[in-house]
Parts: C-alpha cells; sequence; structure tokens
C-alpha cells in the first residue's frame, strides 16, 4: 500500500471521528513529509528503514509507513476502516443520497488543514458531482482570509484543477465572504461576481442588538451576489472553542428577505455548530426558503460531516428539492447567477 495514501486515509477517519487535532496532524504531517521527498531520497529511507529521523515522522507514524511498503493495510488502518463503516448519523439517509454537491469548505488557503485538491479529490472519492471551495475574505485575518490578489490566484489555480480532475467533478469558486458590520460585504463587488458561489457570513460582532444585526443581516441578504447565508445564528454548543449563544436577531424578516431575495439558508452541518437550531430551521421551512446542505468543512474528513445536517433537515420533513445543493450543477450555477 502506498504509504502516503495510509496516513493520509488515518486522517481522514480521525477527522470524521472528530479525534484530538494534534494527533490528526501528526498523520497529516508525515504524509507531507513524504510527498517532499525525492524518488531517490524516499529509496535511501526504504532500504535504511530509518523513517523515524525525517522531521515530522514519529515512531507511530514509521510504523505505519513501514507496514505499508511490506504490502500490508496498517492495521490500525483497518481498525479505522471498521469503526469508519458505521454512519456518523442515521436518519437522513434520503436526503443524502440526494445531495450532489458541497457549497461551504475551506483549504489551506484560508484557515483549513488540507491542500485544495485534497479537498477536491475526497469530496469526489464520497460521491458528490461538486464542490465549492470558499475560503475567508480578508478581514478574518485570524482565519489567514484571502486579499483580492490572493482570491484571483485561487480562482485560476481552481480551473487548473478542474482541467486535471475529469468530468465527473467539478470544482466551483466561491467565497465565504464576511458581513461586514453594516451589512456590506467584504470582498470587491467586480470580483465577487466572478465568482460562482458566494456564502456570506457573520464572524464578527455576534453580540450586535436585534435591530442592528437583523439589518446587518437583510443587508447582505439584499446583495444579488449573495447565494447562501452560512451559520445565521453563530452559535457554538459543543467542542474545542468552547461554547457560544446564538445572536439575537428578527428571524422572521430575516428568513423572508431569503425568500424574497433567493438567497438559501445554511444547513450547516458542523457538529459544534448545528446551525441554525430547530425552531429557526422550522421558521425557515414554513416561510418558504431554499436552503443549503453544507459541512463547512476545515478538513478531509468534515466532508463526511454532511449525515448530521441531512438527519436534520430529514426529521423536520425539509423536501430534498428545497435543498440547492441536491440540484444538477447546471441548475445550481443558473440560480446562483441570477438569485
Ligand atoms: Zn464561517
Ligand atoms: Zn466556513
Amino acid at each position: 500500500m502506498d504509504p502516503v495514501a495510509a496516513l493520509r486515509e488515518i486522517g481522514y477517519w480521525l477527522e470524521r471521528a472528530r479525534a484530538d487535532t494534534h494527533r490528526i496532524k501528526a498523520y497529516r504531517r508525515a504524509a507531507e513529509t513524504l510527498t517532499e521527498l525525492s524518488g531517490e531520497q524516499r529509496a535511501a529511507h526504504e532500504r535504511a528503514g530509518d523513517w523515524g529521523t525525517l522531521a515530522g515522522i514519529g515512531p507511530k507514524t514509521a510504523t505505519i509507513i513501514g507496514q505499508s511498503l511490506a504490502g500490508d493495510v496498517p492495521p490500525y488502518l483497518a481498525e479505522l476502516r471498521e469503526a469508519g463503516a458505521v454512519p456518523l448519523a442515521t436518519g437522513g439517509e434520503q436526503v443524502l443520497a440526494a445531495r450532489r454537491g458541497e457549497l461551504h469548505m475551506h483549504s489551506t488557503w484560508s484557515d483549513g488543514g488540507s491542500s485544495l485538491e485534497e479537498m477536491a479529490v475526497t469530496a469526489a472519492g464520497l460521491g458528490l458531482e461538486y464542490a465549492a471551495i470558499t475560503d475567508h475574505s480578508p478581514r478574518l485575518k485570524v482565519a489567514r482570509g484571502l486579499s483580492a490578489a490572493r482570491l484571483r490566484e485561487q480562482v485560476a489555480y481552481v480551473d487548473d484543477l478542474n482541467a486535471a480532475l475529469g468530468d465527473s467533478f467539478r470544482l466551483l469558486r466561491g467565497i465565504e465572504v464576511d458581513i461586514l458590520d453594516d451589512g456590506a460585504l467584504d470582498q470587491a463587488a467586480d470580483l465577487l461576481a466572478e465568482l460562482e458561489v458566494v456564502v456570506a457570513s457573520v464572524h464578527s460582532k455576534l453580540r450586535m442588538d436585534s435591530e442592528s444585526m437583523t439589518h446587518r443581516m437583510v443587508g447582505a441578504i439584499a446583495n444579488p451576489r449573495v447565494n447562501v447565508l452560512g451559520h445565521c445564528t453563530g452559535r457554538l454548543v459543543e467542542g474545542e472553542r468552547g461554547t457560544r449563544p446564538q445572536s439575537v436577531f428578527d428571524a422572521s424578516v430575516v428568513f423572508e428577505a431569503c425568500r424574497q431575495f433567493e438567497v438559501a439558508v445554511e444547513i450547516n452541518a458542523r457538529p459544534e455548530r448545528c446551525d441554525p437550531p430547530d425552531d429557526l430551521l422550522e421558521l425557515a421551512i414554513d416561510t418558504g426558503c431554499l436552503f443549503a446542505l453544507n459541512t463547512d468543512a476545515h478538513a478531509p474528513g468534515q466532508l463526511d460531516f454532511a449525515q448530521y445536517g441531512a438527519t436534520r433537515a430529514q426529521r423536520l420533513g425539509l423536501d430534498p428539492d428545497r435543498i440547492i445543493n441536491t440540484w444538477p450543477v447546471q441548475e445550481l450555477l443558473d440560480w446562483c447567477r441570477v438569485s
């Protein structure tokens, strides 16, 4: 077995199982170290069996490399595969089967943990037909938000990757753009117009009073370049970053604006977000909104978190046809352009 594939797959299963980040990084880093070696260097280490002398490779990852090169599936990987055969959540099978694409994911271009290429390849491997790369906008410095120049570079890179990925999967040019305090978007309008999918989210001043927050969100929703309203309440219900209460806004006004301006309400499937909460999700369903079922994945294994969101959507009786990423790619792109 190829040791890089083995290490990456271990990373995938650990991410999916929400294992400790440091543990995951050890496997991801070891895979990176191996890919950076020349053929000759790799052969020399293989002969010497001294993988542990390389920076970024510890005793555990060295063992995995040795086992892979011996032609076996490393027992640890076999164990993870077996554990991973169990679904993350049940009850969302119909919605999940209907879901064709991902519209919210991050890569190392901003605060994601893996390359854009690996995110795309993993999404394709999960049976998706398309995925939009939606890295952060400039204002979000902690997440290494992309300047206009870097976003332009990424757009060109997406085109190159698509040429390499073949016809059965398409990577879409996108962004998760910050909604500024006054409802404006944190990226130049002409650049946003070049993108295929625009997710707009609030990431700062989450504690604004209800009236200001409602104005702010509706301002963004009314912008013709916005396609999806990301994690609308900003709440955190569990996880490494701790918890955070939901933002306060007039949800009936915000969802009515989403309906009128044809902006899909995101069902953010990340278990620590689980956003919007059930009562708001029900309100958005009753309002007649469209939805986007997204993972907000920051690592390949998190692309499978869609199961969590699918379970919620199905339990609340949401018709999969109202989820825009169950649509074929061309239908989705036509809608994004005119909505
Ligand atoms: Zn976000
Ligand atoms: Zn995000």
